[in-house]
């Protein structure tokens, strides 16, 4: 129906010198809307959704149901840019209350991308894509609505090419992994080792994840990537206890992952699979990713498991701290940002602290980025217990490290 009316719309205000303008929006988080309440409480939630948005339309404007989560409104008559935008912030106005869902109280956003015949598109499958262009670039500017503009069609092609070929490199094997050492510092010797992947792109040479993974991150990508690199580091964790090389192996997990109701369940399938201690395995997070309710609900089930969580960045964000203590963090890691300002006693003054509140919860305490001996033996001095660095061993291929690991005076225990 939403086909057939644009197309009339179109071609009326073709013969008529006029615009049209064209709303697409979806859900944002609606995945975990589904995860915590169900199916049945996610069927509800749309239901209340389309009821508001139908409440405050016209009678004479379209709206439609795309699929999923995604509605799309088509205003009658000349709306223009400013008249989509307008639409735009009453429908975000609109949602703004929160809904009643299975006896929860639920806030609910969405994205909005607006387009418009005939600066953005000829014809009715044109504005649609463009209006969901919009949409995409809405998201992470959090600003509720965008309208297209020419120039997000090159960042949306580069985008959609990048996902494209990174979800041919994940079942082609175009990853690699890096492995990076963690040193206890009491005792001077590898404890650990964590997983860093990289893209060996076929035109682009060796690709660092800051290039890629935002890319999986805005889409479902992230799943098959996290579980290719959990796979692959508990591989390696095996061939390494195998040759007799006992060490622990960390990975990092986005806060999409987290959103995963899936994702305990498949690491415990792959800790089976690999016959890996749950123990030996350590997961990376940072403060951002842990705050929505049902990401805190996946890492009591992860902590339940018995891996070993680690609060990444400790010190660049907001810890709550009440929010760690109820959590079961084991590690938190210094943001390499304050160990790179060691070198003066202003530096140390501000690890210090952040040391001892880490103890104070119980924890274990990583600093970041150590890249010279002067930090090092500072960090010892001040109570730290483990650190990662380039001064120690910048991360490298599994076989390179396999051989750090057995002839550096910083390797494993004999
Ligand atoms: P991160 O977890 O903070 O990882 C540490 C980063 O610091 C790594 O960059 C590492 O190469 C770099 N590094 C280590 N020692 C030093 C040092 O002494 N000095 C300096 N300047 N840098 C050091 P890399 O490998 O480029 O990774 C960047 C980020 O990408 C990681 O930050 C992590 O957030 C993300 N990442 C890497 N692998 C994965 C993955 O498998 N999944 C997810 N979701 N994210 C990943």
């Amino acid at each position: 129906m939403l086909n057939d009316r644009l197309r009339q719309a179109i071609l009326t205000a073709q013969r008529e010198r006029k615009s049209v303008t064209l709303l697409v929006m979806d859900m944002n988080g609606f995945k975990e809307v589904n995860d915590t309440l169900g199916h049945e409480g996610g069927d509800q939630l749309l239901q209340q959704v389309a009821l508001r948005l139908e409440s405050l339309l016209r009678p004479s404007d379209t709206m439609a149901r795309l699929g999923g989560d995604e509605f799309a409104v088509l205003p009658a008559g000349e709306a223009g840019s400013e008249g989509g935008a307008m639409t735009a912030r009453k429908i975000l106005a609109a949602l703004e209350p929160p809904f009643a869902i299975v006896d929860r109280s639920i806030q609910a956003s969405v994205s909005i991308g607006i387009a418009v015949y005939p600066d953005h598109g000829q014809d009715a499958l044109t504005l649609l894509r463009h209006a969901d262009v919009a949409m995409y670039i809405a998201k992470p500017a959090g600003r509720g609505y965008a309208v297209y503009a020419p120039r997000q069609a090159d960042h949306d092609t580069a985008r959609l090419e990048l996902t494209a070929e990174l979800r041919h490199a994940i079942g082609h094997d175009e990853l690699v992994l890096h492995f990076q050492p963690k040193i206890d510092l009491r005792i001077g010797k590898t404890i650990g080792v964590e997983a860093l992947v990289r893209w060996r792109h076929p035109k682009r040479g060796l690709m660092p994840p800051d290039q890629f993974i935002p890319a999986a991150e805005g889409n479902d990508l992230i799943r098959p990537l996290t579980r290719w690199v959990l796979d692959r580091t508990l591989r390696q964790c095996r061939l390494w206890l195998e040759s007799g090389l006992d060490v622990g192996v960390a990975v990092n997990l986005s806060g999409r992952n987290l959103v995963d109701a899936d994702l305990p369940t498949m690491t415990r399938e792959l800790l089976d699979t690999w016959r890996v201690d749950p123990g030996k395995l350590n997961v990376d997070l940072t403060e951002g990713s842990i705050l929505a309710a049902p990401a805190i609900k996946t890492l009591k089930h992860l902590g339940a498991i018995g891996i070993g969580l680690a609060l990444d960045h400790f010190g660049s964000g907001f810890s709550s701290l009440a929010h760690l203590k109820r959590l079961p963090f084991r590690e938190v890691k210094i943001d390499r940002s304050f160990i790179a300002r060691m070198s003066g006693e202003e530096g140390i003054s501000v690890v210090r602290p952040m040391i001892d509140l880490g103890h104070t919860m119980g924890l274990k305490v990583v600093a970041a980025g150590v890249e010279d001996q002067g930090t090092l033996d500072r960090l010892r001095a001040i109570g730290c217990d483990s650190a990662q660095g380039f001064y120690l061993c910048a991360p490298i291929p599994a076989a390179d490290l396999t051989i750090w690991m057995q002839r550096s005076v910083w390797g494993l225990v004999e």
